[in-house]
């Protein structure tokens, strides 16, 4: 298919601390991304109003030079692609049930195709990202949370009845911190940011030796990043800690490897710019926790996208893909729906 360079789509990408917005076409971004602050809103409806109003911006000034299409939305949580429908917000009230996909067609009066935040993310990354070209691969988004997709033939794996694969509910121990699921041992519940900074706090207390302000930590919170931060100039808390973090990932790695064995892992979110302080000790743990061809054969690398795939990718559902042949599922037409 040979796609104009005319033709665009607008990219939204909410999530729990920022919304992105831009307009992109095959080649990439062309315009800026416009960021507005989720937590500005305490109700669905007026974020959505608000998304439709800076997005008509960008509409009403490229509406004239190119072809708009359409727009893509990410959304973290749960969500039912086929209904356009989301199930819930982590950390946002009100979005139990919300049809995102009919209130935003509504209002913008142009096509409207939605999808869980991370799967937007992996197609971001497979149509302009490092995995430009593999079509099958797992993309692990580590950040607060952690967001995962399984990305096949160019299509994102939805499983059983929609509901797509939650590499961050991997149990990779039998005890350990609750996850916010309410189980305990997940991967989330070891790599999510608020295990990362109590470890922190632990040994900081313990009297490992640090630079970081505990007291100003304590009162305000400091995002994982901050961590991996102290740990490029060699703080020796924050340096334990992503040792520490490194070993987790390593094992859920491996677990991701025994089952899937994909071709290639990509690690996207804030976490991504610290691969290079990662990959060491993570490779290691990968490597003695799974068989010899999985070992081998799975490459791990970072993101290019720096927190642009989300947006590049909503925006691929208008762009690449007819209706919701982005998704591959039993509730595919055509595929048998029993399971
Ligand atoms: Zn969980």
């Amino acid at each position: 298919m040979v796609l104009s360079d005319k033709k665009v789509a607008v990219g939204i990408d909410i999530g729990g601390t920022a919304i992105k917005i831009a307009v992109v076409s095959t080649q990439g971004l062309v315009s800026k991304v416009n960021i507005l602050h989720s937590g500005s809103f305490n109700e669905p409806y007026s974020l959505l109003d608000a998304v439709y109003q800076e997005s008509m911006i960008f509409i009403r000034k490229y509406s004239r030079t190119h072809d708009v299409a359409g727009v893509g939305v990410g959304l973290p949580g749960p969500l039912n692609v086929f209904e356009e429908r989301i199930y819930g917000m982590p950390n946002m009230e009100g979005w139990e049930n919300i049809a995102v996909g009919f209130e935003l067609s509504q209002r913008f009066g142009y096509p409207v195709k939605i999808l869980n935040d991370t799967d937007a993310a992996g197609l971001g990354e497979y149509h302009y990202g490092n995995a430009k070209g593999n079509r099958y691969f797992v993309i692990l988004s580590l950040g607060t949370g952690i967001g995962s997709a399984v990305i096949v033939n160019g299509r994102v794996w939805h499983g059983a009845y929609g509901i797509s694969p939650e590499a961050g509910h991997i149990p990779i121990s039998i005890d350990g911190p609750e996850c916010g699921c309410g189980a305990k041992g997940h991967l989330e519940s070891f790599l999510c940011a608020k295990q990362v900074v109590t470890r922190v706090i632990n040994d900081i207390k313990a009297g490992i030796p640090t630079s970081i302000d505990l007291e100003i930590w304590e009162s305000e919170g400091f995002p994982v990043k901050t961590v991996f931060d102290y740990a490029a100039r060699q703080d020796t808390a924050a340096l334990r800690e992503v040792n520490r973090y490194a070993g987790y990932l390593g094992r859920g790695l491996a677990a991701i490897a025994a089952l899937l064995n994909p071709p290639y892992v990509y690690i996207s979110g804030s976490v991504a710019n610290a691969w290079d302080m990662l990959a060491s000790e993570t490779l290691r743990i990968f490597g003695t926790s799974c068989i010899f061809p999985h070992r081998s054969f799975m490459k791990i690398s970072p993101s290019a996208l720096e927190g642009c795939g989300g947006v590049l990718g909503a925006a691929s559902l208008i762009l690449y893909y007819e209706k919701d042949s982005y998704i591959l599922s039993n509730l595919d037409a055509g595929v048998d729906s029993e399971c």
